[in-house]
Formats: structure tokens, sequence, C-alpha cells
């Protein structure tokens, strides 16, 4: 049951924008893209294409770290010996103790049950806030582009409450 209170907070264009990204990235990252953290922080910016190929590796051994679990053949021990290293979605731990439980490029679907409903809080706001900037980003008589999902109604994944925003000012 969510709870009945409600909050208003009021922010410019450009925190709008901010709050935007930081939700569509905690979804991400609750869904397994952790491949996403480097576009934003800007990482073509700071080490070009070769620095944001190289933390990619980094990103996915990451990701492979958090979503896994106990390896079932040594009890988490880590006892198993092999050359088949930390592999999805079979094998051995390889003396690591722990399997991954997703596949070295696949994610969740934000509407899995493997996925808290924080990331789908997250993802209805980032749908929310997007939508509102999309239509308030258009000039007068400007036609939206409705190829393009931002001028979607917003998304209600989540078990609270659709969240609101308005333009003042
Ligand atoms: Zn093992």
């Amino acid at each position: 049951m969510p709870r009945a209170e409600r909050y208003t907070l009021t922010v410019t264009a450009e925190q709008a924008r901010v709050l935007q990204k930081a939700c569509e990235l905690l979804a991400r990252l609750h869904i397994g893209q952790f491949d996403e953290i480097g576009p934003a922080v800007n990482a073509f910016e700071i080490g070009g294409r070769t620095g944001h190929e190289h933390y990619r590796e980094t990103a996915t051994e990451l990701r492979q770290a958090i979503f896994s679990k106990p390896c079932e053949r040594c009890g988490g021990k880590g006892s198993c010996t092999s050359d088949e290293g930390f592999r999805f979605p079979c094998g051995f731990c390889n003396g690591g103790g722990r399997r991954p439980i997703l596949s070295p490029t696949g994610s969740y679907g934000i509407a899995s049950e493997e996925v808290p409903d924080e990331a789908r809080v997250c993802w209805d706001l980032y749908s929310l806030i997007r939508h509102r900037l999309a239509w308030d980003g258009l000039e007068e008589g400007e036609k939206p582009n409705r190829m393009l999902v931002c001028y979607d109604d917003p998304t209600r994944l989540s078990k609270e409450p659709q969240a609101k925003i308005e333009r003042n000012g």
C-alpha cells in the first residue's frame, strides 16, 4: 500500500534534465545495463572512443560480480577447479565461489520479477520528466515527431501512483 504523503519539488529545466538522467541510469543499473555508466559520465569526452571501449570490459565484470550467486556445485566454498572460469549459465566457479546469473551481454526487462520495484519507480520518473521536457522543448506551432518515444504518455510500471510534473513559469 503506497503511503499517502505527497511532495512537491520545484526545479529548473536543467535540474529536471539531470534528475531524468539520474533516474534513467539507476533504472539501467538495476536491470544490469552497466555499459550505460560510460555514456552517463561522458566517457567519450573524457577518454575518447578508446577510453570508452576500455571501460566496457570492466563494466561487464562489475555487472557479472554483482549479478551473481553462490556456486551450487561447491556451495560457495570456491573449491571448484576448472578452466571454464566465471561463465554463464553453467560451468564451475573456478575457485571464485560465485556464479553469474546474467549472461555477459544480457540484461533484465524492466518489468521482470527479478528486478526490484525501485527500478520501475526510476523508469516512471525518467519517462515522466522526459515527456514534459520534450513537449516543453517544442517551438511555438512546432509539431512533435511522434516516432520519438519521448512524446508518448509516460509509463507507469511501478506500484507507486503516477507522479505529476507541471510547468510553472
Ligand atoms: Zn564452485
